[in-house]
C-alpha cells in the first residue's frame, strides 16, 4: 500500500447531462480519499461561469475544490474579482496558469506569462491560497531551451508557488532527470506528477502534438494495433498507466494527480492496481 495522496482534475461540463456525469463519476472517485479536485479554466475565461459552478457544488459537497485560473487574454480587474469571489467562498488552492491564446486569436491581457499571475495573486491575496503552477518534464512546446523553461519553474516558485503539477508523460526516466534538474536549479517545492490515463489513440495523438507530451513509440504502435478493439486498448493502457504509477511511487512522489476528463472507470481500476 502507497502512502501517496492522490488529487484529480475535472473540466467544466457543459450540458444537464455532463453535469449530471460528472456528480456520478465524482462520487466515485471520492471514495479514494483525494486531496484535492481540481477544475480547469477555458483561455480568456471562456468556461469563468462553469468553472465557477463546478468549483462551489465541490466544495459544497464538502470537498477541496482548486480552480484553475488561465491569465492570458484577462485584464487585471477579471482576475481580481475572481481571485475575492474565491476567497469568499472558502477556496484555499489555486491553479495558475498563463493558458493558451486560442488560434486566430490575440492575447489582449494584461499578463504574458503564469509567473505574472501568482505574484499578482501574492500581492492581491498573501497567502490565502495555496498556488499550484504547471511543470513540464518533457519541455513546454514554446521553450527556448530546456534551461529556459526551467528558469521559468524558478521564478513562478520565487513568485510563491507552493507546488507543481507536471504535463503528462509516459517516460518515467523524463520525470526524474527533470526533478534532478530542479532539485540543482534551487527548486525545492513539491513536482507531482499528472497522469493520463489511456481512453483513445487518437485523442491521446491530438492532445499530445499540442501539449508537447511524447508518446513512445513502442507504446503508440502497441496501442495503433489494436484498431478499433477499443476495450483491449484501454485493458491495456490501464497496465501500461499503473506501472508507470507503481514505478513513480516506488521512486517516491509526493502525490498523483489524474487528468480525468471526467471520468472514473478506467482511472478507479488504475488506483486499484496500485493498491491506493
Ligand atoms: P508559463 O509558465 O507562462 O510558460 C509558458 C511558456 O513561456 C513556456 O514555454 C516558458 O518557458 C515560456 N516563458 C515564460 N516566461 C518567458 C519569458 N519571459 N520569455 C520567453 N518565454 C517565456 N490551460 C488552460 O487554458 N486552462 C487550464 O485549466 C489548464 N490547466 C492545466 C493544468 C496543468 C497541470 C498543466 C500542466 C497545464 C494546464 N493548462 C491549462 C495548459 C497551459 O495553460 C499551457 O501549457 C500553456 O501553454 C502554458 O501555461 P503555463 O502556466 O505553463 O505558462
Amino acid at each position: 500500500m502507497s502512502t501517496s495522496t492522490l488529487s484529480f482534475e475535472f473540466f467544466p461540463p457543459k450540458t444537464t447531462d455532463g453535469i449530471e456525469k460528472l456528480r456520478e463519476n465524482r462520487e466515485k472517485l471520492a471514495k479514494f480519499n483525494p486531496e484535492f479536485f481540481s477544475v480547469t479554466f477555458g483561455a480568456g475565461g471562456s468556461t469563468r461561469d462553469r468553472t465557477m459552478d463546478t468549483v462551489l457544488e465541490i466544495q459544497h459537497e464538502g470537498y477541496q475544490a482548486a480552480p484553475h485560473i488561465s491569465c492570458v487574454s484577462s485584464s487585471k480587474e477579471e482576475i481580481r474579482e475572481l481571485l475575492q469571489l474565491y476567497q469568499t467562498q472558502g477556496i484555499k488552492r489555486l491553479v495558475a496558469l498563463r493558458g493558451d491564446v486560442p488560434s486566430g486569436e490575440v492575447s489582449a491581457g494584461d499578463f504574458r506569462y503564469a509567473v505574472e499571475l501568482v505574484d499578482f495573486i501574492r500581492a492581491e491575496t498573501g497567502d490565502h491560497f495555496h498556488i499550484e503552477v504547471a511543470a513540464y518534464p518533457e519541455f513546454h512546446p514554446e521553450a527556448r531551451t530546456p534551461a529556459a523553461d526551467l528558469l521559468n519553474l524558478k521564478r513562478k516558485v520565487d513568485a510563491g508557488a507552493d507546488s507543481a503539477i507536471t504535463q503528462y508523460f509516459y517516460n518515467a526516466d523524463a520525470y526524474f532527470r527533470f526533478i534532478d534538474q530542479c532539485a540543482a536549479t534551487g527548486i525545492n517545492i513539491p513536482i507531482v506528477p499528472g497522469i493520463m490515463p489511456i481512453y483513445n489513440i487518437t485523442q491521446l495523438a491530438r492532445f499530445s502534438s499540442v501539449c508537447g507530451a511524447e508518446i513512445p513509440r513502442w507504446l503508440k504502435m502497441r496501442l495503433e494495433e489494436y484498431g478499433d478493439d477499443i476495450e483491449s486498448l484501454r485493458a491495456f493502457g490501464v497496465d501500461v498507466v499503473s506501472e508507470l504509477c507503481e514505478t513513480l511511487q516506488t521512486w517516491g512522489v509526493p502525490s498523483l494527480h489524474f487528468y480525468t476528463l471526467n471520468r472514473s472507470t478506467i482511472i478507479s481500476k488504475i488506483i486499484e492496481n496500485i493498491g491506493e
